[in-house]
Formats: C-alpha cells, structure tokens, sequence
C-alpha cells in the first residue's frame, strides 16, 4: 500500500503514520524528520535548510521532490510507504504520481482539525531533542525512545504556528483539488482521540484498498 497523509501542521499525521507504519510494516518516511535529522546532523543540506526550516516556510519542490525519489527508491519502500509531509504542492503531488506509477493504488488520507485546535495542540507539542520522536502523553521530560530531553520544535512557537498555518491553507485547496475525484481519496475526522481517528484509518484504508484503483 502507498500511502499519503495530509493535513496542517498539528494534525496527528506523524502519529497515525508511525501506527499505521507499525501494523502494517510499512516504512513510514516523513520529509520533516528527513530534513530535521539533516539540521540536527548539521549535513552540507541541513545548513542550507536551517533558516528557512525554523522560520516555517516551504522547502523548494525540487529539493523535496529529489529527496522523497532517493528514499523511495530503498528497497524498503518498494512493496509500500507511508508519506508524511509529503507532498505539500501541487508540483510535488505530480511528481509523486510519476514516481509510484506502476507500484500499485496511491490511497491519500486528508485529516482534518479546526485552526483553534491546532494551535493549541501546537503550543504544547514536544519532540526529543536527541532523536526527533514526537513525545508521547506518558513521556514527561524524557524520551521513551532514546532517554534525550524533551524539547519544543522551534517551529511550533506561536507567531511561526500561524505562518505555517497560513501556508498550510494556501496549499491545501489545490492539493485536496487534484486527489478528491479519485477513488482512493478520503476524509477523515482528526478531531477525535488518537484511538478513534486510528479507527476511522482503518476502515478507510480497507475500504480504499478494496477499489484497488490507481488514481
Ligand atoms: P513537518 O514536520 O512536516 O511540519 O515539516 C517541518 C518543516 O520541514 C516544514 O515547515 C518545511 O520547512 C519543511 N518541509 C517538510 N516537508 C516539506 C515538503 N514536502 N515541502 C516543503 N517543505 C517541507
């Protein structure tokens, strides 16, 4: 199964995508993991990206699209994926297309969450300052991964949230323009607790996956 996540920032991709990734042994690949990781590492990339990253704004299309085409091709992508963060444009959806042509149906889940809910649930993110996993609600200033301390994104402080928001909701109407006429595109409810919106997934997925359609 490829499959793709959208959404704004804040709207629990990262952690469906990691439990969709984990029942279904797929790999989930998330472009702001990929690109924190290279900040973090501190690679010719990551110091290029740095400044623009922590301000929020987008990354170029040809970098991205160039980045996502290197880790699609490692065999572990081959039988399917999980894309979080990815694509953000309609440039990047096109390219996309190209690069699963022939790998089977490509479902998109769209998850939508109400601004207000966003920003709040933003404001008290935390992720490890060591390894960059999303804390968990039973992580309290450790991570349950790694033991590193627990940190906020730089990019989650409150005047970036709305940048990033802002360009979220700029992007999103053509993105859910090119994939909603297709058969495997659907909707969900992320307003809901985490076990609930993993619910409304599964039977979205099981319903997209039976159209078995490409596009
Ligand atoms: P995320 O963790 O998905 O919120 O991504 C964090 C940051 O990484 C974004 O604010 C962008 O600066 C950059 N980024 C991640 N994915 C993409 C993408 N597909 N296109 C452009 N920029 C991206």
């Amino acid at each position: 199964m490829n499959l793709v996540m959208l959404g704004p920032p804040g709207a629990g991709k990262g952690t469906q995508a990691e439990r969709i990734s984990r029942t279904r042994a797929l790999p989930k690949i998330s472009t702001g993991d990929i690109l924190r990781e290279a900040v973090h590492n501190r690679t010719p990339l990551g110091c290029v990206l740095k400044e623009d990253m922590e301000a929020g704004r987008l990354i170029g299309d040809d970098v991205m699209i160039g980045i996502v085409q290197e880790r699609l091709d490692r065999d572990d992508a081959v039988t399917g994926f999980v894309l979080d963060g990815f694509p953000r444009t309609v440039v990047q959806a096109s390219a996309l297309d190209r690069m699963v042509d022939g790998r089977g149906p490509l479902v998109v889940l769209d998850i939508i969450v109400p601004e207000e809910v966003l920003v709040r649930r933003l404001a008290t993110r935390r992720i490890c300052g060591e390894c960059g996993s999303n804390a968990a609600v039973d992580w309290l200033t450790e991570c349950g991964k790694c033991g590193g301390q627990l940190v906020a994104r730089v990019d989650d402080s409150v005047d970036i949230v709305r940048d990033r928001l802002a360009i979220y909701r700029r992007q999103a109407k053509p993105l859910v323009d090119y994939y909603s006429t297709r058969p495997t595109f659907r909707q969900i409810d992320g307003n809901l607790p985490p076990d609930v919106v993993t619910a409304a997934i599964d039977a979205a997925l099981a319903d997209a996956a039976a159209r078995g359609v490409h596009r």
